[in-house]
């Protein structure tokens, strides 16, 4: 039946990450694990990073996805996040990657890039009360069966706080120490990669993936 020939589709199946995050692919890959594929990073089969010249978390997502797609012959995966901020209108949005980086600095390393992100965010919110620092951590994960797949899978997390004054905590990445999370009364960065990831925007859009997609293939 259409059940088994699924699941049979999905023991042989191989899927290409596109992104060359190891972080990203460990995560996928312990919540991925249970349906059997197999999910290899893009780097690993040559694939450069494509341009995110789409205006939306959905569209670079997709272009991310294509390209590995196109690419490797594959069927793909790909994510883009960012965070919107209230207070300034939705920004830094799909350009929170590259949030400091627009004022044309360059970079050593991805600390750096965050250490530069997360001190212009409290600059550009300075002054703002804590009852305007509303914000919210936004996840798009889709998936591409093939370059010219019309209906792609595509999967939404959204995670909902406060922006701080000042840092907080170690853990994660990006603007974790900035956000705070009034569920857990704490920072982002404070807590355990575990709680992170059960409640996070990520954590959301995988979990939809991994219900969604055994039915979509
Ligand atoms: P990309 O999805 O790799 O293009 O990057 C999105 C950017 O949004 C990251 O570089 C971070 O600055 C920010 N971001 C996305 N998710 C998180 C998160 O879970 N914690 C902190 N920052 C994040």
């Amino acid at each position: 039946d259409n059940q088994t020939t699924r699941e049979k589709f999905l023991k042989d199946t191989k899927i290409v990450l596109a992104s060359g995050n190891e972080g990203k692919l460990r995560e996928l890959h312990s919540i991925l694990s249970t349906l059997g594929v197999e999910l290899i990073s893009q780097r690993a089969l040559g694939v450069d990073d494509a341009d995110e010249t789409g205006l939306t978390f959905v569209e670079n997502a997709l272009i991310k996805a294509r390209h590995a797609c196109e690419v490797t012959g594959l069927p793909a995966i790909a994510d883009d996040s960012g965070i919107e901020v209230d207070a300034l209108n939705g920004e830094p949005g799909i350009y929170s990657a590259r949030f400091a980086a627009a004022r044309g600095t360059s970079f050593a390393n991805r600390d750096e890039i965050d250490a530069a992100n997360n001190a212009l965010l409290l600059e550009r919110l300075q002054g703002v009360a804590p009852a305007q620092r509303t914000a919210r951590f936004q996840c798009i994960i889709v998936l591409l069966k093939h370059a010219a797949d019309p209906t792609p899978l595509i999967c939404q997390g959204t995670w909902e706080g406060v922006i701080l004054d000042s840092a907080e905590g170690t853990n994660g990445f990006g603007y974790d120490p900035l956000f705070f999370v009034p569920s857990h009364n704490c920072a982002s960065a404070l807590l355990d990669p575990h709680i992170k990831n059960a409640i996070s925007h990520r954590g959301q859009a995988l979990e939809q993936l991994r219900r969604c997609w055994p039915s979509h293939l």
